[in-house]
């Protein structure tokens, strides 16, 4: 049903500018420098093709191009364009259906493309007509003109498109209309404009070294840009997934391949760390007594005191299910050894809201804590000190949970909670 719908306003659009173009037929100049323009018009655009850049939004993919209909229309009528249009249009998707690179809809697309433009076009060319005489003559009204000109047929073609997004139900609401209209952008419509602009004056001069040397160069300024653009997309690509990666999606914290891969780089530094491996104490039975996602609940809670204890420069990590380890940097085995305390009995107080069974639950836990100090002068390897901190978790197990077992070298200490 929506794409019948989608087809019928499509269609409709092309019917307009059929009719368009039958209505102008008589004002055609069917000379040979009408041809010649649209000829070169024509040559450019074929050249220009692979610079489109293809925004997905929803089901619908956008070409944005650069576009000189503007120029076309005013030089060649309504007529002229809609011809252009239909050659153009006519032979991209010729072209992509031999190459095998044409996507589905892809003839819809044409249709729509074509439609599109000449009544945007048209709307220009009756816009300059009009306003023409109060312009005249005055190179900084003309240029006022061309980005009115210019601006017409940008609210026109988001209006086409918002027809289309809303009939795809990919635009909703009115944010999402803000949205769509906010991507357009003023420094883009500039360069339509002089780009227009000039090649109206330059065709009104027949000056065709100029003509050809504006598109050249804007082709190859374009080009620069795409290849920039795409640089800049790869990494942001590459940002992202490398941050997926790394990221543990239900505490938002590092997973343990980042922990490793920086446990690698801490070790080079060789400066004092404290090492603490925290572990949540009978997790099962919260899991048994709730339920999955209740368990869930209090392992975000413990990562977030976890967090809340760390520094931007400690290294923090969710290393396995309901287990985290730091790496505390920058401070003294007693005050590593006072913070991993101090959070030890703030899990002890606290309490988690969860809701179960349509009641709002505050859940008591506690956790057990491993603490290895690795100083300087300690010719170990990283990976041993953080398997020492995990051995001292155990013994704080063995011990009854809920404590801190600690060790800097020789030094060794269990602290018991207070009762
Ligand atoms: P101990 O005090 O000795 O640490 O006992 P424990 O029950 O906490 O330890 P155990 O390692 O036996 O159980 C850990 C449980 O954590 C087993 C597993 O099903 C559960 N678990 C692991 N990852 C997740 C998770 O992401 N969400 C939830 N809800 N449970 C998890
Ligand atoms: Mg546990
Ligand atoms: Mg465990």
């Amino acid at each position: 049903m929506t794409q019948v719908r989608l087809h019928v306003y499509i269609l409709s659009l092309f019917l307009i500018a059929v009719l368009i173009a039958i209505s102008t037929f008589s004002t055609f100049d069917a000379t040979s420098l009408t041809f010649r323009v649209m000829g070169v018009y024509w040559l450019f655009s074929l050249l220009y093709y692979h610079l489109r850049v293809n925004s997905r939004r929803g089901s619908t993919s956008i070409e944005y191009g650069i576009n000189y209909s503007v120029s076309l229309v005013l030089f060649t009528g309504p007529f002229g364009l809609f011809l252009f249009e239909a050659v153009y249009r006519l032979a991209g998707y010729l072209y992509k259906k031999k190459t095998k690179t044409d996507e589905p809809g892809e003839g819809i697309q044409a249709f729509y493309n074509v439609g599109s433009f000449v009544i945007q076009g048209t709307a220009a060319y009756y816009v300059y007509q009009w306003l023409l005489p109060w312009f005249d003559g005055n190179l900084i009204a003309f240029w006022l003109l061309v980005f009115l000109l210019i601006a017409v047929t940008a609210v026109l073609s988001d209006l086409f498109l918002l027809g289309v997004f809303s009939l795809l139900g990919d635009i909703r609401t009115r944010a999402d209309v803000t949205a769509f209209l906010k991507e357009r952008s003023i420094l883009d419509m500039a360069k339509t404009s002089f780009s227009n602009g000039l090649l109206l004056l330059l065709l009104e001069q027949r000056n065709w070294t100029a003509i050809i040397g504006l598109f050249v160069l804007n082709y190859l300024v374009s080009q620069s840009y795409l290849v920039k653009a795409q640089i800049a997309q790869d990494k942001h690509d590459r940002d992202k997934y490398e941050h997926m990666a790394y990221t543990d999606f239900l505490t938002g914290l590092h997973n343990r391949a980042y922990m490793e891969m920086k446990m690698k780089e801490l070790e080079k530094t060789r400066e004092p760390i404290g090492i603490v491996v925290a572990d949540i104490d009978k997790f099962k039975t919260i899991n048994d007594t709730y339920n999955h996602s209740v368990g869930d609940r209090v392992i975000q809670h413990f990562a977030a005191a976890l967090k809340e204890s760390a520094r931007s420069d400690d290294l923090l990590a969710r290393s396995g299910g309901e287990e985290f380890t730091m790496f505390l940097r920058g401070r003294s085995y007693e005050t590593c050894l006072a913070l991993v305390e101090e959070l030890r009995r703030q899990v002890e107080r606290d309490t988690v809201e969860a809701e179960f069974r349509d009641e709002t639950k505050h859940i008591a836990y506690t956790a057990s804590f491993g603490l290895y100090f690795f100083t300087e002068q300690e010719d170990v390897p990283i990976e041993k000190g953080y398997i020492y901190a995990d051995q001292l978790l155990l013994e704080s197990k063995q011990h009854g949970r809920n404590r801190v077992t600690a060790s800097a070298g020789q030094r060794r200490k269990s602290a018991q909670p207070p009762n």
